[in-house]
C-alpha cells in the first residue's frame, strides 16, 4: 500500500527555473550564482511574459514571496524572485525596501547614490556601517512557496568607486577586501554578497523541490 505523504509525484517538474527579475544585472548574477547546478534557467523575457509586479510589501520578504508566485502561476514553472536592498545604520535602515527608488525615481542608481551620499554627509567612516540584505523566494506553479535570506556588512563610501556590479555597489566599501563592492570581480561579489549567500540557501531548497541529488549536482 503507498503511503500519499512520501509518494514521489507521477510528474516531476520540468528542470526549468523562472528567475523571475526583468533587471538583467540581477539574471546576470543567479546565472552565475547557479552555475553548474542542473537546472536550465530562464527568464520573464524568453518566457514572453510581459510581466511588472508591483512591489506593495511592506517587507522584502513579502516583496519576494509577491512576485514568485505570481510569475509561478503565470509560467507554470517553479519561480525564483529576490527582494533585496541596503540598509544603513546611522539612517535607521534606510533606504531599506525603498532601495531601487530612493530619490524618487524607480531605478536611477546614480541619484539614489546622490541621495544616500547627501544623507550621510559630515558621518565619519565609523559611523557608516551598512549591510545589503536579499530574500530569495521560491514558489512552485502548485503553490508552495520556500524563503531564503542572506546578508553582507559593509560601510558606505565617501564617493563612488568601481565599475562593476550595480546599485549602490560603488559606495559599498568591505573591509576585508578593501574595495567596493563595484571594485570585486564578479565571482567574487557572487560568492560573499547577500545574494549568493541566499542563492547557496536556495540551492538545498531547489534539491527538494526538483529531487536533485547531491551527485548529480555535482555532475
Ligand atoms: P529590487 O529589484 O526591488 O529587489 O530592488 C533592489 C534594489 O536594491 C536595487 O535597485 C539596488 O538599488 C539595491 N540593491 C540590491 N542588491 C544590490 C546589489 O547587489 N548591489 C547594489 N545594489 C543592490
Amino acid at each position: 500500500m503507498s503511503c500519499p505523504s512520501t509518494a514521489l509525484p507521477t510528474k516531476p517538474f520540468p528542470r526549468k527555473l523562472l528567475i523571475a527579475s526583468n533587471n538583467p544585472h540581477k539574471l546576470a548574477e543567479f546565472r552565475e550564482i547557479l552555475a553548474g547546478f542542473p537546472l536550465a534557467l530562464t527568464s520573464p523575457h524568453e518566457e514572453h511574459l510581459d510581466i511588472w509586479p508591483p512591489e506593495t510589501g511592506a517587507t522584502f520578504a513579502e516583496n519576494a514571496i509577491l512576485k514568485a508566485t505570481t510569475f509561478a502561476r503565470a509560467s507554470g514553472l517553479v519561480a525564483l524572485a529576490d527582494d533585496s536592498g541596503l540598509e544603513v545604520e546611522a539612517l535607521a535602515g534606510e533606504p531599506g525596501i525603498l532601495s531601487a527608488r530612493y530619490s524618487g525615481v524607480q531605478g536611477d542608481h546614480a541619484a539614489n547614490i546622490g541621495r544616500l551620499l547627501s544623507r550621510l554627509q559630515g558621518v565619519p567612516m565609523e559611523g557608516r556601517r551598512a549591510r545589503f540584505y536579499s530574500v530569495i523566494a521560491i514558489a512552485t506553479p502548485a503553490g508552495q512557496v520556500h524563503t531564503c535570506h542572506g546578508e553582507c556588512s559593509g560601510y558606505i563610501a565617501f564617493e563612488p568607486r568601481g565599475s562593476g556590479g550595480f546599485g549602490y555597489d560603488p559606495v559599498f566599501f568591505m573591509p576585508e577586501f578593501g574595495m567596493t563592492m563595484a571594485e570585486l570581480p564578479s565571482e567574487v561579489k557572487n560568492r560573499v554578497s547577500h545574494r549568493g549567500r541566499a542563492g547557496k540557501a536556495a540551492r538545498l531548497v531547489l534539491q527538494e523541490i526538483f529531487y536533485i541529488g547531491v551527485q548529480s549536482e555535482e555532475a
